[in-house]
């Protein structure tokens, strides 16, 4: 017999410790703040759809860091979305909203990058996104915060620069889909595990960034990291 593959385990980082949280799956949540539907042409409260990265899209970056992060083959206009990500603790599916709480392990601040070259041509084209959203690297985050030391968040700002210039400034309550419901709705699609980590969605002011550029994301109760591009 030839030699087995040997398999990475995916772990994201956890604030203050030196644990490491096991990564499952990434479910990232579509159009979910009325601003950035608006800006991708859509309107009204549709209900949440959802697509998947590979769990090894994962990138982390230390609290306050900058790390380099390769610009991704095949596209011209990589997009930057800042995400609130959640990350599951516990199993479940058909979660009630009411009940949606226990299952969140905590909360890290996360960035959905896309290819949105390649995302519009499989879009008109009705073909899968995945090669738009699932590419290597494509969903860099800080360290996790438990629920624990931070609470249940339903409000709290959230902000990407460019180069020290604001791109996207949101906040966590204008989420179309709050997070205990996007819970909800996701585990009657799948049986939720722990590991599991949701992006939930970007804000206004998605665009371009370039070789070089520096992106950075603060948020008011979370890690905040920075991407230089490269
Ligand atoms: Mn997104």
């Amino acid at each position: 017999m030839q030699p087995l593959p040997t398999i990475e385990p995916v772990r994201a980082a956890i604030r203050g410790v030196a644990e490491r949280f096991s990564v499952h799956r990434i479910y990232c949540v579509g159009r979910n703040y009325a601003d950035h539907a608006k800006e991708m042409g859509a309107s009204g409260r549709e209900p949440p759809f959802f697509f998947l990265k590979p769990a090894d899209a994962i990138f982390n970056v230390a609290e306050d860091q900058t790390a380099d992060w390769p610009y991704p083959s095949l596209t011209q206009d990589l997009h930057h979305e800042l995400e609130l990500v959640v990350a599951i603790g516990q199993r479940g599916r058909d979660i009630a909203v009411n009940d949606a709480r226990r299952f969140i392990w905590g909360y890290a601040m996360g960035l959905d990058m896309t290819r949105r070259d390649l995302q519009s041509v499989m879009k008109k084209e009705s073909k899968p996104w995945c090669i738009g959203k699932g590419f290597d690297f494509s969903a860099p985050m800080g360290p996790i915060t438990p629920i624990e030391s931070v609470g249940e968040l339903s409000s709290g700002s959230i902000q990407l620069d460019i180069n020290g210039v604001a791109r996207q400034r949101g906040d966590l309550s204008q989420m179309i889909w709050n997070v205990a419901e996007v819970i909800a709705h996701l585990s009657r699609a799948w049986e939720l595990h722990p590991g599991d980590l949701i992006f939930t969605g970007t804000p206004a002011g998605v665009g371009p960034v370039v070789r070089g550029d520096v992106i950075r994301v603060t948020a008011a109760q979370l890690a905040g990291f920075s991407l230089r591009v490269v």
